[in-house]
């Protein structure tokens, strides 16, 4: 589809994004442009201004604080999977990074992009559930922290006004260590048809506690929550806990249902992934 004309401005800082959003209702934000662009040229979305954040140096990268790692919103896919903070304090978000898209969706396609679009079968709002981040987001009152269980309002659909950017992500330090990621990809376009994010902490005593979250499978990534409490206990009792672990996780759990998956297809996917996602999470290790 050939895209319509539109005015474009690349904002020299977050305050000057916002100040145009305020003033130009009809603009919206363009981070990497690999969901907002195809749906311009399929006319699902019609902004009359774009507003490029994707280049400001404030949105991008990931900075370790002593109880805290923050990853700017512009942040890529690529550099998200090639961080060598993340594989040692959070490796769940380089984990997930390396079965988004392609290369060249991952090199130009921005987290914050991901969450505020919030696509049902997207990878990222499942590990921010699962990590238990917290998004910060800046508006013309300054600036609020929204956790991620209260941040995914339904399908495609979030917290984030129209008029506020989404800076940062916040994930809390110490991050669970025993962490897996599996999806089962839609064959054409590589979206989650069904995953799993699983995170549990173990200390030295075998007491464990973990989350898990799921997306794909409804209309927006949900935290399974009365799964997740299944993980807390003795660490060595998990593997028999792993099928009532995932029958908890998408009890009540409405699908989605389109050409490719029904229902039915969906949820059985849904449980796949999570069973192994929870095998690789208690694989036994060095030192175990
Ligand atoms: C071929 C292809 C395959 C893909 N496969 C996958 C996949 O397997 N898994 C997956 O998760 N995703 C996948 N994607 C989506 C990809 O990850 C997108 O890049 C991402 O979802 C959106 O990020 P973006 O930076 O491109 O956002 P944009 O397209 O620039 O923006 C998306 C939306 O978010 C808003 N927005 C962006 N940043 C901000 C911000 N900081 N604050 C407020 N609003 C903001 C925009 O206004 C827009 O509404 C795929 C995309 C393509 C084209």
């Amino acid at each position: 589809m050939i895209p319509y004309e539109v005015e474009y401005l690349r904002a020299s800082s977050v305050q000057q994004a916002l100040s145009i959003l305020a003033q130009n209702p009809e603009a919206k934000i363009l981070a990497g442009g690999h969901t907002l662009l195809p749906m311009m040229k399929l006319r699902l979305a019609r902004p009359g201004l774009l507003v490029d954040i994707g280049r400001l140096p404030e949105l991008r990268g990931i900075v370790v604080h002593e109880d805290s790692v923050s990853i700017g919103s512009a942040t890529t896919h690529a550099e998200l999977e090639a961080s060598a903070e993340l594989k040692r304090l959070a490796p769940l978000f380089p984990l997930a990074a390396t079965v988004i898209a392609d290369p060249t969706v991952r090199n130009r396609g921005t987290i914050g992009g991901a969450l505020v679009h919030a696509d049902p079968s997207a990878d990222w709002p499942a590990v921010a559930l699962a990590m238990d981040a917290e998004m910060e987001v800046a508006g013309g009152q300054g600036s609020r922290r929204i956790p991620a269980h209260e941040f995914f309002a339904g399908f495609m659909s979030t917290a984030v006004e129209p008029d506020e950017v989404l800076t940062r992500i916040h994930v809390p330090l110490p991050a669970p260590g025993r962490v897996a990621y599996r999806k089962f990809r839609h064959p054409s376009s590589g979206y989650a048809v069904a995953a799993a994010a699983v995170a549990i902490n173990v200390a030295k005593d075998g007491y464990s506690w973990g989350r898990i979250a799921i997306t794909g499978v409804a209309d927006a990534a949900f935290r399974a929550w009365e799964a997740g409490a299944l993980l807390e206990g003795s660490f060595a009792d998990l593997p028999d806990k792993v099928d009532a672990i995932v029958e908890a996780a998408f009890t009540n759990v409405t699908p989605l249902e389109d050409n490719f998956a029904d229902g039915a297809y969906r949820l059985q996917l849904g449980r796949v992934m999570l069973k192994r996602a929870l095998v690789d999470a208690l694989e036994p290790r060095r030192g175990d």
